[in-house]
């Protein structure tokens, strides 16, 4: 039998159809009863007043009651099932139709023993026989009839019986139309299933195939599935990142290594010069470090920013000065466009390192007589910030990955500019902890504008 979402189905569609059609059969039943009931009192009622015209009209004022067409209506009340007692005014019973039809005939005897019978309802009328506007006498009529005519009670009868065959139909119906409906269901589902359950054995590479006509459970294997490529994706950058500290740390410490080596061995001396090619190494492995605590710190999302009010122009002022002593003295002038009032809201001490890492890279890849301008604007919901740069550009196929931990692009690789390709993921970071974007901008040869946006 069924399991799981297929049985839940099942029982549900069952009891839907159960439940439909016992109400359908309870209200034909109270219907059909209430009509037929009614139906069989007019019909009573229009018997008995027949019966009145009938006797009133046997009767004249000079002979008074004519035997034999009393005889007539008895003959047809009987076989109508009913009983006629006439009364004169004095109460004094003057026919008995009963008696009469007794002595007529034979099948009376037959009739009146059924209409005896205890499934018969009995039911008694007074009426006054009325000829010209004048009462001439009363009759009793008592009429037997079932709660139903035989008809009736067999199209009742058989109403039920078909009911009965109905639900029996419906439940074998609905068994195939929920194993139909509940494979449709469970099938996808259990393949999300196996899916999901091969991801946690990390086995990363398994996807939910998505049928095009989308519905809920469309939707979950979409989820799944982009929660797998993100899975993915942070797995295969976990995997570089080791391998990128690795390699980030050999070159520094090599070096270092093969300097001291060369002083225990007596084959250099420890001149300034030797030592200070130690100090750089043993420096540029320490900013490293402390590029990437940086980074970890900002990518933490439990990280709190310590969010206040800054004047943007006087926080780029600081900025210039203070990154000025890191430039080499190359001829490049700075342009500053921000408005005095300029407020945005964030952490100064990471918002100062966006700027700072922004403006280093700027000074960096912008040749001798290059150009550095820095605006920023009031937008509607936010502040942009513009860095641009009329320095070497970057290649468009570069563009995605710039942001990306650990990426350098070409040029830079080769002129051996010596950063760790750490400084952009920084700033982007920063720049999303605060609930902003950034973006570039770039053409080969001709400068790169970088663009922050800091919402109010
Ligand atoms: P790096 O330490 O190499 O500068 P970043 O993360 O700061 O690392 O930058 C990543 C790469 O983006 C750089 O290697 C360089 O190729 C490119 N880049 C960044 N800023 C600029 C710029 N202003 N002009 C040209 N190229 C840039």
């Amino acid at each position: 039998m069924f399991k799981g979402i297929r049985k839940k189905l099942f029982i549900s569609h069952l009891g839907v159809a159960v439940v439909s059609l016992l109400t359908v059969t309870i209200l034909v039943n109270l219907v059909m009863y209430y009509a037929f009931t009614k139906y069989l009192e007019n019909q009573r009622m229009s018997a008995a007043n027949n019966i009145v015209e009938e006797l009133a009209f046997s009767y004249s004022s000079d002979n008074k009651w004519q035997v034999v067409s009393l005889m007539g209506i008895s003959h047809r009340a009987m076989l109508q099932r009913i009983e006629i007692y006439l009364y004169d005014l004095e109460q004094r019973l003057i026919w008995d139709s009963s008696a009469a039809t007794m002595m007529s005939s034979q099948a009376g005897h037959d009739l009146e023993l059924s209409l005896d019978s205890p499934e018969n309802l009995k039911f008694k009328m007074n009426l006054p026989v009325i000829k010209d506007g004048v009462t001439v006498g009363s009759v009793e009529l008592i009429t037997y009839s079932n709660p139903f005519h035989e008809p009736e009670q067999q199209f009742l009868t058989l109403f039920n019986k078909l009911l009965w065959m109905t639900i029996a139909f419906a439940g074998i119906g609905i068994y195939f139309f929920s194993r139909f409906i509940a494979g449709g269901i469970s099938r996808p589902l259990i393949k999300i299933k196996d899916v999901a359950l091969r991801l946690k054995d990390r086995d990363l590479s398994q996807r939910v195939t998505v049928l095009k006509n989308s519905d809920e459970i469309a939707e979950v294997g979409i989820a799944l599935n982009y929660l797998a490529e993100a899975l993915q994706t942070q797995e295969q950058l976990r995997k570089h990142l080791t391998a990128d500290i690795a390699h980030e740390l050999r070159t520094p410490l090599a070096t270092i290594r093969s300097h001291i080596e060369a002083f225990q061995d007596g084959i250099w001396e420890p001149t300034p010069d030797k030592l200070q090619i130690c100090h750089d190494q043993a420096m540029q492995l320490v900013h490293l470090i402390n590029d990437l605590g940086e980074l970890a710190a900002v990518e933490n999302p439990m990280l709190k920013m310590h969010k206040q009010p800054l004047l943007l122009s006087q926080m780029i002022d600081e900025i210039v000065k203070s990154v000025h002593g890191l430039w080499s003295h190359k001829n490049i002038s700075l342009q500053i466009n921000i408005a005095p009032a300029l407020i945005i809201h964030g952490d100064e001490r990471r918002l100062k390192q966006v700027f700072v890492n922004l403006l280093i890279n700027a000074h960096k890849y912008t040749l001798e007589g290059g150009k550095i301008i820095i605006k920023a604007m009031q937008e509607r919901s936010g502040i942009v910030i513009e860095i641009s740069d009329t320095g070497i550009g970057i290649e468009a196929a570069e563009l995605p990955h710039i942001f990306e931990r650990f990426y350098r692009g070409e040029k830079s690789r080769n002129r051996k500019a010596g950063g760790s390709g750490i400084g952009l993921a920084i700033v982007k970071a920063i720049v999303e902890a605060h609930g902003g974007t950034v973006s570039v901008k770039s053409q080969l040869h001709h400068g790169s504008q970088f663009s922050i946006y800091l919402p109010a």
